[in-house]
């Protein structure tokens, strides 16, 4: 401690009580307490604090903005937190060369507000975007409303700084569009959720901001009705920029919480069209004709910025607004970031109602249905082993019938702990070569052990609620 204290300066470390238990979290059901908590100002302090941990095989877990929801940055086996929030500085905003270069701990919000005059952004939109930090979007491929029409982080990563397990620094990739030399190891970066090397600095290419847009609201009588509707508006073709897709559970929360904003209905599809002023026009038509003859019961439409915002807001509120559904119960991220081919939506929806309904837990589905991404909230009552018991084989099966539809465990949220076990059974052939990179890069398995491939048993354990039969 008192060699990482002259390597940081001691404002920079802590292992206060209060620091230690706050870093055990990040937004996922997992809590574990670590040793330390460091908060970097540079690539070379980074580097000294990784030798030093290397050097007495320390686990170091890097952290962002701690809303990753499926455990990825609790420090599960004790050790150092390395706090990225004060690499937080936009080095450079280069319209001209289409890219900017920030600290890893640039907050996702802060960069598109700083690229707002500029007519850019970066367009991955994650739901959690006043909070998350781009190194943390990067370590877990995040992407959100817009990868149906933009993509997700992957797609913009021309290149990073990256500091190895026994702190020699890395500078992968280029900040020219394009780059053939070699192996992509920014790109390997992407997805590795801390276990590879410690992010410090991000290239993204940058995106002209698109000049208006407009939304419709439709409302329908059941989820097959929606996602046809769906799969009908991308056959058109018609990419949207964003298509979110609610079901009653979702809705009804939401009602609730907020006062009814949005159509009572079964499910219901929120489509956003944008681009030149007369494309959007053509495009808003045809999205209304489209949700009509797939049987839509009400079609809004507005290019109103105020009533955009209004549903969008709604839309965000979902998770918020299920924790307030059943007193004593809690919304939790379990099965929670389902990938699926966009035909097999409906399918999906409609299996995990009767998984719910089979064990009576409460699961509300809803998400990003033009890219096939949809998300699950279930509400348990935390202090209830039962209630975890149930709601875990929920997940189990919740993934069975996501992989049977041709799907795949998680789309933006990352594997964690959350998505451990069904992450092995999706990716046997993958899971070998993973453990070799991560042996070549990482050999005394310090960058956030026991994570990904290596997490064993069942996902109940280190809970951050007082269920005793689940504590470590
Ligand atoms: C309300 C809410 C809404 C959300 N909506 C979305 C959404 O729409 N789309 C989506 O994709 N996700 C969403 N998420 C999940 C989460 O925000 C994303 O996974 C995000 O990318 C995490 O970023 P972070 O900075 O908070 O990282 P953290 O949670 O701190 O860490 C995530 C992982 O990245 C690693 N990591 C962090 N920084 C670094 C670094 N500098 N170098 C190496 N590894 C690092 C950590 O070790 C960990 O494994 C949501 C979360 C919440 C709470």
């Amino acid at each position: 401690m008192d060699r990482l204290r002259e390597a940081v300066g001691p404002e920079a470390c802590s292992n206060r009580t209060a620091d230690l238990y706050t870093y055990g979290f990040d937004a996922s059901i997992h809590h574990r307490t670590p040793d330390m908590v460091i908060q970097p100002r540079s690539t070379d302090q980074v580097s000294e604090v990784m030798r030093i941990a290397y050097q007495h095989g320390i686990p170091v877990v890097p952290r962002g903005g701690g809303t990753g929801l499926c455990g990825s940055a609790v420090p599960v086996q004790g050790g150092i937190v390395m706090d990225m929030s004060r690499m937080d500085s936009i080095l450079e905003i280069s319209v001209g060369d289409l890219c900017c270069v920030v600290e890893a701990g640039c907050v996702y919000q802060d960069l598109n507000d700083a690229l707002a005059p500029h007519g850019f952004w970066f367009p991955p939109s994650p739901g959690s975007s006043d909070a998350c930090q781009i190194g943390g979007m990067v370590a877990a491929n995040a992407s959100g409303m817009k990868a149906v029409k933009y993509g997700a982080t992957r797609d913009y990563v021309l290149g990073l700084t990256f500091v190895k397990a026994n702190g020699d620094v890395v500078k992968a990739g280029t900040r020219t569009l394009k780059d053939s030399s070699g192996y992509q190891l920014a790109r390997l970066m992407v997805g590795s959720e801390g276990t590879l090397g410690i992010i410090t600095d991000v290239t993204l290419k940058i995106a002209a901001r698109p000049k208006t847009s407009a939304m419709v609201l439709a409302a329908f009588p059941d989820p097959e009705a929606a996602g046809r509707c769906v799969s009908a508006i991308i056959a058109k073709p018609l990419i949207p920029s964003s298509l979110e897709l609610m079901d009653s559970v979702s809705i009804d929360a939401v009602n609730k919480a907020l006062g009814n904003p949005l159509p009572d209905c079964k499910a219901l599809c929120m489509i956003e069209v944008d681009g030149e002023p007369e494309i959007v026009e053509k495009e808003l038509k045809i999205v209304e004709e489209v949700a009509r003859s797939e049987g839509a019961i009400t079609v809004e439409a507005t290019h109103d910025r105020k009533a955009m915002n209004r549903w969008n807001n709604s839309r965000k509120a979902i998770m918020t607004s299920l924790a307030a559904l059943r007193p004593g119960y809690s919304s939790v991220s379990l099965a929670d970031d389902m990938v699926l081919p966009i035909s097999k939506i409906p399918a999906a929806v409609v299996a995990y109602q009767r998984i719910a309904e089979k064990y009576d837990v409460t699961v509300a589905t809803y998400g990003h249905a033009a890219d096939g991404n949809l998300h699950t909230k279930m509400l348990l009552d935390p202090n209830d082993a039962d209630s975890w018991q149930r709601g875990e084989k929920a997940v189990d099966e919740i993934f069975e019938a996501t992989l049977a539809l041709g799907g795949s465990v998680t789309g933006e949220h990352g594997v964690g702990i959350s998505k451990a076990p069904n992450f092995h059974k999706e990716r046997s052939s993958v899971i070998p070569t993973m453990v070799e990179i991560k042996k070549a890069m990482d050999p005394k398995n310090i960058l956030n052990p026991g994570k990904l491939d290596q997490w064993e048993g069942s996902i109940l354990r280190m809970l951050r609620y007082p269920c005793s039969e689940y504590q470590d």
